[in-house]
């Protein structure tokens, strides 16, 4: 029976550079995954996702060519089966790299197969009993599966049957208008595919605060995506080459029919399969592993990092798992997921960059709060690039002058954000921003603009 100093299930985004630090420290490591090396983010989330909207981003902007007095002349065709190769390409540049570095990392044992817990300490794969004082699990996420009628009876995508898409769908029906869904309308319908998105709520992306949903949808219309919010889908079926979704919206029934249907609604976490019962691992009703501020389960010696703890659901997130669990384990570093700061992005075009509180919260928290707002025609840069749509929105406290939150929907929005949210880090107030002097012509050059308007939040 192999005895390891560490095991670690999973090669999402923290496991890999768990490994590495821990071999660096003498440890000899056991690093178990089932299927794609890199996980999500490589291969079926971020990176496939951030090259197709690259692709879709230039298909935009040939047809808007006219517009910047550049002649394309003849129609602007997208080629899917070269955008698929390109974003294989990219994909296969980083899954290889996360593979070769962990099978020439010397004391570190790859098995390649599904990992279970058989017992709090012993991990079985491919037959064989794997054993070690120390586990850390870091198996991820996969789309969630709603029980609508006839749903399995359909072939239904999910972000991961995405990527093997080489062609344009005629037209694709997204159920749920939450952040994965959004990105992949965008991109679909900028290659040239009739887009519908179904969302059951109120509003699209309904974490983000009503001035946001109410200008991202307005962007994504005005691209020609069909939005329907309000709208549930009660029921699914093929008819010859379609798929029909059944949809109850406000008291009334009807049908969209459409040649490929995504299913966006969430994540569930993959720890149903997984054996915590033998481990005597905690879960919450949802599957999440139960973890502490430093990301300790329930059993002494077992750690869990990435989306499966339900802490976090981003690349970042669950690399900053892995330096929360490196730095108390081998640095004597107390640090904590509660040290960190909500931070996060939504990559439509533009696309949305957040850090903090939304206004939402900060309205419900009742503290005296400041609110400066700007809208992006009024950013020079965004101007001359003629790329204006959205707007940038800052909340601070009113008493300490910190910055409370910040939703930069906006060209470069994604980017934009670190300027808060590293002042945020270091507790500095406002006063801080506003007296920076920034570059221009920047969109970050507004950043101290916007805290010369600060006004009493109503
Ligand atoms: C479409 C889409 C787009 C996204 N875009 C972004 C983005 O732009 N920015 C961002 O920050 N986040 C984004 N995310 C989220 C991001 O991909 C995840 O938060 C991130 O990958 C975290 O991964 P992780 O470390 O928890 O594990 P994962 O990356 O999910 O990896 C877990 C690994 O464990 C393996 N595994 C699971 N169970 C077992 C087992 N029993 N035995 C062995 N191996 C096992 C899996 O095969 C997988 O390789 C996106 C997600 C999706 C779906």
């Amino acid at each position: 029976m192999p005895n390891y100093d560490a095991i670690i299930i999973g090669t999402g985004q923290s496991g890999p550079a768990l490994a590495r630090r821990l071999v660096a420290a003498d440890r000899k490591v056991a690093i178990i995954e089932r299927k794609l090396f890199g996980g999500t983010c490589v291969n079926t989330g971020c990176t496939p996702t951030k090259t197709l909207a690259a692709s879709a981003y230039v298909a935009h902007a040939a047809r808007r060519a006219g517009d910047y007095g550049v002649r394309i002349v003849g129609p602007v065709d997208v080629d899917m089966t070269a955008v698929k190769a390109r974003m294989d390409a990219v994909v296969a540049v980083y899954r290889d790299g996360v593979e070769r570095s962990l099978k020439t990392l010397q004391g570190c044992t790859v098995y390649e197969g599904h990992g279970r817990f058989v017992a709090e300490k012993k991990v079985v794969v491919n037959g064989s009993e794997l054993t070690a004082d120390q586990i850390f699990i870091n198996v991820g996420a996969r789309a969630a599966i709603p029980p609508i009628p006839g749903l399995d009876g359909v072939p239904y995508l999910t972000n991961s049957s995405m990527m093997d898409i080489d062609f344009l769908p005629s037209h694709l029906v997204i159920l749920g208008g939450s952040y994965v869904g959004l990105e992949f309308a965008q991109v679909y319908r900028r290659f040239g595919s009739e887009v519908t998105v179904i969302e059951f709520g109120p509003r699209l992306i309904p974490r983000e605060d009503e001035d946001v949903s109410r200008a991202v949808a307005g962007f994504l219309k005005e691209e020609g995506i069909d939005v329907r919010v309000d709208s549930k889908m009660i029921g699914v079926e093929r008819q010859q080459n379609a798929i029909v979704a059944t949809v109850e919206s406000v008291g009334s029934l009807s049908q969209i029919a459409g040649t490929h249907l995504l299913v966006a609604t969430g994540r569930r976490p993959n720890t149903d399969d997984l054996g915590l019962d033998k481990a005597g691992i905690g879960t919450d009703p949802r599957g999440y592993i139960q973890v502490d501020d430093q990301l300790r389960t329930n059993i002494s010696g077992i750690w869990a990092m990435g989306d499966c703890n339900g802490r976090g659901a981003f690349t970042h997130t669950s690399w900053n798992d892995f330096e929360i669990v490196a730095a108390n384990l081998l640095d004597s570093d107390r640090r904590r997921v509660s040290d960190r700061i909500t931070a996060y992005a939504l990559y439509t075009d533009p696309p949305l960059g957040r850090a903090g509180m939304t206004e939402m919260e900060v309205r419900k928290t009742g503290r005296p709060a400041l609110i400066s707002t700007i809208a992006m025609k009024d950013v020079m840069r965004a101007y001359e690039r003629d790329e204006t749509k959205g707007f940038m929105k800052i909340l601070v406290d009113r008493d300490n002058k910190q910055i409370l939150g910040a939703s930069f929907l906006g060209l470069e929005g994604d980017e934009v954000i670190h300027c808060v949210l590293d002042i945020m880090y270091a507790k500095a107030p406002y006063t801080v921003i506003q007296r920076a002097m920034h570059i221009h012509p920047t969109v970050s050059e507004f950043i101290p603009t916007m805290m010369d308007k600060l006004k009493p939040l109503q």
